[in-house]
């Protein structure tokens, strides 16, 4: 019941939207009091998290709606005009730990979010690239870099952002890097100095310390992991 009413005020909303006519304007003005009614409905509502917004078909132009399709398990963005359903999926984040001697080149975030911390570098792939491609074309956007990709490292689910993150490690090939657009800064670091409380994000602290620990054994096993961060509802 509150899913279908969810439904229809999605639909109403991507219909007021598109109004044009005088008669429809009217309707698009209850309907957009409708939705500052039900905002707070639609805010915590059990229905799973939606991967994206979407309010019009990429296909044909007409305004969606989310329903779950037929022989399916959960709410999609389907078409009511040329009955397409369209998937929203993970994002994958590639990156690579870029290694020199005993020491490993971190870049400083020139852009939102975490502007002005430390990261190792990394960014979501492009189609028609392999991960390890992208991870390389990342590294070298983003610190000038050209590396030599070795081994899948890390691989941690973020199921609340719908991200994978993937961080390969990798030999570098040269120093004469430069930071790129995206960065303020890129530069070695080793252990002693890794900027631990301003590194950007929780995947990459994780993986550095993964790192580190097997550094000290030699051996660079893939780990793998996830990072929520909301809390999860119990399991039945
Ligand atoms: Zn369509």
């Amino acid at each position: 019941m509150v899913f279908q009413a969810v439904n229809d005020i999605h639909y109403f909303v991507a219909y007021a939207r598109t109004a044009q006519s005088v008669h429809q304007i009217d309707q698009a003005f209850v309907f957009r009091h409708v939705l500052c009614l039900f905002t707070p409905l639609l805010q915590t509502s059990r229905n799973p998290p939606r991967a994206s917004n979407m309010n019009f078909c990429s296909h044909c132009g007409a305004p969606v709606r989310v329903e779950v399709p037929s022989g399916d398990n959960r709410p999609r963005h389907v078409c009511p005009g040329c009955g397409t359903i369209h998937y929203h999926n993970p994002k994958m984040v590639v990156g690579c730990i870029p290694e020199w001697e005993d020491k490993i080149l971190l870049c400083r975030r020139a852009i939102e979010p975490k502007y002005g911390l430390w990261t190792l570098p990394a960014g979501f792939m492009e189609n028609g690239e392999t991960t390890a491609e992208g991870a390389a074309r990342e590294t070298l956007e983003e610190t000038g870099a050209r590396v030599e990709i070795l081994n899948l490292y890390s691989m941690i689910s973020l199921p609340d952002i719908n991200q994978v993150y993937l961080v390969f490690r990798a030999k570098l090939l040269h120093l004469d890097f430069v930071p790129g657009e995206e960065s303020l800064e890129a530069a070695l670091f080793s252990e002693a100095d890794i900027p631990w409380d301003d590194l950007a994000f929780r995947t990459i602290h994780r993986t550095l310390m993964h790192y580190y620990a097997d550094r000290k054994t030699g051996q660079y096993p893939m780990h793998m992991g996830e990072i929520f961060h909301k809390p999860r509802p119990p399991q039945s």
